[in-house]
């Protein structure tokens, strides 16, 4: 089949990898000049664990499945990444009762090595550390997400799929048995395809409202929460990533390390009406109050504004998590159609597992 794949975020290029390696013929096609510059390359670049995540929820299958495919692909690969694990830390007797939570869900998840320890435990492996227990994650790491995009790339290249820069995809209909599709761009123009799959992460919902046969009311609506990080000037105080117990709508603000070894702080949750990615520096105050309450030893002046990136997320504030939605052609009944909404995190840890369960849609 003629497969388009529609972004190449990390979720596309692992679908168009997957799909091209089933043999089918596979282009993406790209609004932006590059790969991976929207979510995919605004992210904490952490491999979750999965143990988050309530029992039948698709987030929860593909992160766990998704983080074994990603670490055998980035050993396989030459992909940067190390599996330093983390510690949940709770600060109180109710966070000491959700970190328990945690771990059972998890156990019911299937994450491995999953391991409440004492404060004293925590302090063993984090001396800055102040808590007065936590949970300790050994399967939880991060990635270079840019060379596991380029090394994705590289796979579809081989198995014969290509990539189309600077082409937004701006409508489609059914035409004949298959799908016609409009592209914008200097070699825009219209082509048909015999499957399509709507990866276009925050741009997901103009996609799917573009495309003429697929019911709007199929569409769901897009609430954007920006995540901002403050960089830490400074030796890392932690080798592990510490993530406090989950905050509404995020996994409140945590110490992220790079491979290089720099430690900043964030996602925090700010609930937007507007795509933009500037840090407010006045947003320090909440950070510094937030870290101290397990890290009290954090310096005045120490944090410095980063970068943001925004969650594509289906429900809004006080409301609860949504799941992943893929809406696929056995439930609107449109042949050869995938859409994906709502790919927050950890969709760069599931990317591997989405890529290979939506390809297998595209026969049906
Ligand atoms: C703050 C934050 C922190 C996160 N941290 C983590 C983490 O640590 N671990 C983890 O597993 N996950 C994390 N995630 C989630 C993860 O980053 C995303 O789930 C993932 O990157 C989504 O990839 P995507 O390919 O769906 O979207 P994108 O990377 O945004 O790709 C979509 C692409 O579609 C293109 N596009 C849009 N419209 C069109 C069009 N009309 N035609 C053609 N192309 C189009 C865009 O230009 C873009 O390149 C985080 C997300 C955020 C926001």
């Amino acid at each position: 089949m003629q497969v388009l794949v529609i972004g190449a975020g990390v979720v596309g290029l692992a679908v168009a990898r997957a799909a091209a390696r089933k043999g089918h013929e596979v282009v993406v096609a790209e609004a932006e000049a590059g790969i991976g510059t929207g979510i995919s390359s605004r992210n904490s670049e952490v491999i979750h664990g999965g143990m988050y995540y309530a029992t039948g929820t698709l987030r929860g299958r593909h992160c766990v499945r998704g983080r074994r495919m990603l670490y055998e692909f980035c050993a396989s690969h030459g992909v940067p990444h190390r599996k330093c694990g983390k510690l949940v830390v709770a600060t109180n007797a109710a966070e000491l009762d959700k970190i328990g939570q945690i771990e059972k869900q998890g156990h019911i998840n299937g994450v491995e090595g999953l391991e409440l320890i004492g404060a004293n435990a925590a302090r063993a492996l984090e001396p800055e550390l102040s808590c007065i227990g936590a949970l300790h994650s050994p399967e939880t790491g991060i990635i270079d997400s840019h060379r596991y995009m380029l090394a994705l790339r590289g796979d579809l290249e081989d198995a014969g799929g290509a990539i189309a820069l600077n082409t937004p995809v701006i409508g489609a209909a059914r035409k004949g048995g298959q799908w016609q599709v409009a592209f914008g761009g200097r070699d825009g123009g219209e082509f048909a395809f015999d499957a399509m799959v709507n990866c276009a992460g925050l741009g997901a919902q103009a996609v799917a409202r573009a495309m003429q046969d697929y019911p709007p009311t199929r569409v769901p609506r897009l609430v954007l929460a920006k995540g901002n990080y403050f960089t830490f000037a400074g030796k890392p105080a932690f080798a592990r990533l510490i993530y406090p117990t989950p905050i509404v709508g995020g996994l409140g603000v945590h110490v992220t390390l790079d491979l290089a070894g720099r430690m900043r702080f964030g996602p925090d949750v700010e609930w937007i009406e507007r795509e933009n990615y500037e840090v407010d520096p006045a947003r320090a105050a909440l950070f510094y109050a937030r870290i101290r309450t397990y890290w009290p030893g954090l310096p005045d002046g120490s944090l410095a504004p980063d970068y943001s990136g925004i969650r594509p997320k289906l429900t809004g504030p006080g409301e609860p998590q949504a799941d992943f939605l893929i809406d696929m052609p056995a439930q609107h009944g449109l042949p050869g159609l995938v859409q994906m909404f709502g790919i927050e995190s950890p969709g760069l840890t599931s990317s591997l597992s989405l890529g290979e369960e939506v390809a297998g849609y595209l026969a049906s």
